[in-house]
């Protein structure tokens, strides 16, 4: 106990300022999980609020003299419990890592790990410049966050996810010292990409507190088709028929029929909640969107859309796009209504297939579905073969908790078997460290314990995420 007070005291002497170090209890817990169901979570020994990159260092050497875990996080919007506490960690918040240069002429930001997302967007915007990766969590999620799970979005379909724009790092490494990889100017080919091995590292390497971002042009404006199909299957392929096709698309994006009734439930707009699915498709080509909008309704016609709908103009358009990001709060909502008193739970998959082996998985999901007895609905980016089946959940009733956790691991199975990965975007956290083994097979697995073991041989960063140290028998 001395020793944990001591450590605490060691970590309030290298912080600066009001409320750097917190131990309130009330607030160890707030703090010791993120957005995902079905994930253990441990209480911390303390919350550090560091300033900067020096700061981050100073607490990672103290909590490596105390060998004490430590659990980066962003902003908490994570869907796998990888900013999970662990008994005893100090969990380093990196929110107060705020600013933001711009630098027009080279089309680069350099960006604090603490930026929302949203934040960035709009200052580079107003510079004429657009950072394209946009999580559905884009108004919360950290850019720090971002780069740690290597987050992708709605227009990743065109653009890429977050990896495609990080063109340097700083991060602190597990005894605190410094490293810088990749930078400012021409682009890096010297040596290791460490810059895309920190990438999509959940934590586990090192603490990112300073990100060098690509920038592209500003977007034109899109334009957006709405289409209605009567099965998910039929909206899945036109996804499919579209992608074959070479089209496009700057979004691509699917809503079964149980979001489009969750959506309408909790912010009714006029959606048509009994068709099975809608895709909402849309193109920023400019002069040339109107005739890929068309060849866009003409493939979901030909897959059976039984309604389309081009969006007269820009808040048409964002009103549909608006049921899209609405997804998440409002599954939400129907599992709070569903399971009242705080029992209602979303178990969130990610899964990403090849586009053209996307009907299988809808199909594939809604047999699992039935087997099992559970509510699933299906959303996500389809045009990236990428889907979120979100599993309802009764948090209090062990019975639907183990049939939960069926459905995810046989929608884990069918994801690998159709020749895709356990995750799309949202990384692997806690909930897909086993299907993680699976995808990358024993040599995999044993490159990713060397690359740790050789980055954090006292295993304190992040521990237990993403992959097991070669001992823990994994
Ligand atoms: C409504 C909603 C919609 C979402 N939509 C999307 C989506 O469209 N696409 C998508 O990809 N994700 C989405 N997510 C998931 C989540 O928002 C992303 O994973 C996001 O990138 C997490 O950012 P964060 O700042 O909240 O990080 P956290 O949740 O705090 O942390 C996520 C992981 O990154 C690590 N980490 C955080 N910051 C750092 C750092 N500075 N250095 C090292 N490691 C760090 C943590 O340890 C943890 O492992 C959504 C979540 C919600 C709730």
């Amino acid at each position: 106990m001395t020793i944990m007070r001591d450590a605490v005291a060691d970590l309030r002497a290298v912080l600066t300022g009001p409320d750097s170090v917190l131990t309130d209890p009330d607030l160890l817990r707030a703090a010791s999980h993120d957005e995902a169901d079905l994930c253990p979570a441990g209480v911390p020994l303390a919350v550090v609020r560091p300033r900067d990159t020096a700061e981050v260092a100073a607490v990672m050497r103290t909590a490596a003299a105390h060998g004490l875990p430590v659990v980066p996080q962003g902003a908490r919007t994570g869907l796998t419990g990888g900013a999970n506490a662990v008994d005893g960690a100090v969990v380093v918040s990196l929110t107060r890592l705020k600013g933001i240069r711009v630098d027009a002429a080279r089309s680069l930001a350099v960006v604090g790990a603490g930026v929302v997302n949203a934040d960035l967007t709009r200052a580079v915007a107003r510079e004429g410049l657009d950072y394209p990766p946009d999580p559905g969590s884009w108004e919360s999620s950290t850019i720090g966050g971002n780069v740690a799970t290597n987050a992708g979005g709605m227009c990743c379909v065109k653009y890429g996810v977050t990896g495609r724009y990080v063109a340097g790092l700083t991060v602190v490494l597990a005894d605190g010292a410094v490293l810088r990889c990749g930078g400012q100017g021409p682009e890096r080919t010297a040596g290791y990409d460490l810059t895309a091995l920190f990438t999509g590292s959940e934590g586990t390497l090192g603490v990112i507190t300073e990100v060098v971002l690509r920038l592209r042009p500003a977007r034109r404006p899109d334009r957006t088709l709405a289409a209605v199909f009567p099965t998910v299957a039929a909206a899945c392929r036109a996804v499919a028929r579209i992608t074959a096709a070479g089209e496009a698309p700057s979004l691509l994006e699917l809503l079964d029929r149980t979001h489009l009734r969750a959506v309408e439930d909790y912010r009714p707009s006029g959606l048509d909640t009994d068709a099975g699915a809608l895709l909402l498709a849309a193109s920023d080509a400019g002069p040339a969107a109107r005739a890929a909008l068309d060849a866009m309704a003409a493939h979901c016609e030909r897959a059976g859309a039984s309604e389309l709908h081009v969006a007269t103009d820009q808040v048409e358009a964002d009103a549909l796009l608006a049921a899209r990001r609405l997804a998440h709060p409002a599954m939400e909502h129907l599992a709070a209504r569903r399971f009242p008193g705080g029992r209602g739970g979303l178990v969130v998959d990610d899964v990403a297939v090849p586009r053209d082996r996307i009907v299988e998985l809808v199909e594939g999901v809604a047999r699992i579905a039935q087997r099992h007895d559970v509510l699933v609905g299906v959303v996500g980016h389809a045009g990236a073969g990428n889907l979120h089946p979100v599993i309802v959940v009764d948090r209090s009733d062990p019975d639907v908790l183990a049939r939960g956790r069926q459905v995810f691991d046989a929608i884990m199975r069918l994801g690998l078997e159709l020749g895709g990965s356990c995750t799309g975007e949202h990384g692997v956290g806690l909930l897909k460290r086993d299907w993680l083994g699976q995808e990358l097979g024993p040599v995999g697995v044993r490159v990713h314990q060397a690359v740790k073991r050789a980055l954090d041989p006292a295993g304190i960063l992040n521990p237990g995420k993403v992959v097991l140290p070669a001992h823990d028998g994994s």
